[in-house]
């Protein structure tokens, strides 16, 4: 895989290729100088690129098939936030050696969610190099319909899908992260129990799930939207700034999967779900004349759809405890919950 492509590279291409899903729209895929789309006429495209780097993004010891997985799931993450309905994607592979297991391992994870979503992949690029990752993805939606960061409007709801914290929680109990020294709760159930929660907060972070056709639904009322990745206060805040407002978000709203609960308690919780980061839910505002139809997508979808709070004239991104006071979020993330060791709340 050196600037003269080896037949190593060729291989590890001709195993892609093999496996790369098609559609109507690609007129030509893998095997050119470029691919050639068709996008259709009455739809704008929506392009997104994220990059997964080995031991920044995920584990040194992370499956090929989930990097593979979590890799596409980033960036179809990114398309729910715009509303966009996934197409296409290109793939960039730097591998330290050409190792076709894991390349097959790879593919595995990736095409079982590009298989879910129609996402064809149509062409990309094999290099030597450290272990990383870089996707491309492309999708269409309705010219003006995009939900983009700088439309939130005083007064409109805020709303998240799923529950937060799950990923960061299962960082933290690997030892992981800015959360490892998080405490744990005290009355944990059996070893059985505790072996399945771990496993599904495990799951929650190897293999996020795209929240894509909830994005693609709520566009057509959403006023803004995110997908999680930072941390909750974090992302919200970078709605606020584009649209030049501020939210307050009652911290008691924010449901807390069983998993979450049986691991943390209410502080750690709060902490997790806050400032946590690799959710890949959407947070969202839409003014109070949906409530109906967003609890409607929720109950359509399967995922859970809470209002947790509401776009405020005053700027900034405030946090409201249970007792109703208020709390001053920094720009870099929540840091009242990061010195407070107040029980009881
Ligand atoms: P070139 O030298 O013209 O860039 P390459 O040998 O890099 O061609 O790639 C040959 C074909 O294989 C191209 O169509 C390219 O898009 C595709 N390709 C290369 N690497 C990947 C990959 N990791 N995933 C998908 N397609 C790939
Ligand atoms: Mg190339």
């Amino acid at each position: 895989m050196s600037a003269t492509p080896t037949d190593a590279e060729f291989s590890l291409i001709d195993r892609i290729r093999a496996r790369a899903l098609s559609r109507d729209d690609v007129v030509l895929g893998i095997g050119d100088d470029a691919a050639l789309l068709r996008p259709p006429s009455d739809r704008e495209l929506v392009v997104a690129m994220d990059t997964l780097n080995a031991g920044v993004h995920f584990p040194d010891d992370a499956s090929p098939a989930d990097i593979g997985w979590k890799a596409l799931a980033v960036n179809l993450s990114d398309l729910a936030a715009m509303g966009a309905e996934p197409a296409w994607c290109t793939l960039s592979l730097s591998l330290p050696r050409a190792d076709s297991d894991w390349v097959d391992g790879f593919l595995d994870g990736f095409s079982d969610l590009a298989k879910m979503h129609r996402v064809a992949l149509v062409g990309g690029d094999t290099t030597r190099g450290p272990l990383s990752i870089c996707i491309t993805a492309h999708g269409f939606v309705k010219p003006g319909r995009a939900m983009r960061r700088d439309s939130a409007r005083v007064g409109d709801d805020v709303w998240i899908t799923g529950t937060l914290g799950d990923a960061a929680a299962a960082l933290a109990l690997r030892g992981l992260g800015a959360n490892a020294s998080l405490a744990r709760a005290h009355n944990i159930g059996s070893r059985e129990e505790e072996a399945c929660s771990r496993e599904v907060l495990e799951a929650r972070l190897a293999r996020p799930q795209p929240r894509v056709e909830i994005g693609y639904v709520i566009a057509s009322f959403a006023t803004s939207c995110i997908d999680i990745s930072d941390g909750l206060l974090a992302d919200l805040g970078h709605i606020a700034r584009a649209s030049g407002v501020g939210m307050s978000i009652a911290s008691d709203a924010l449901t807390a999967s069983a998993e979450l609960r049986f691991f943390f308690d209410t502080d750690a919780r709060s902490t997790l779900q806050f400032r946590g980061g690799d959710d890949y839910e959407l947070g969202f505002t839409a003014p109070p004349s949906a409530r109906d139809v967003v609890q409607e997508v929720g109950h359509t979808s399967g995922v859970s759809i809470t209002r947790i709070g509401a776009v405020t004239e005053r700027t900034g991104v405030r946090a409201l405890d249970v007792n109703g006071d208020e709390v001053t979020v920094s720009g870099q993330g929540f840091q009242h919950f990061a010195s407070d060791t107040t029980a009881g709340r």
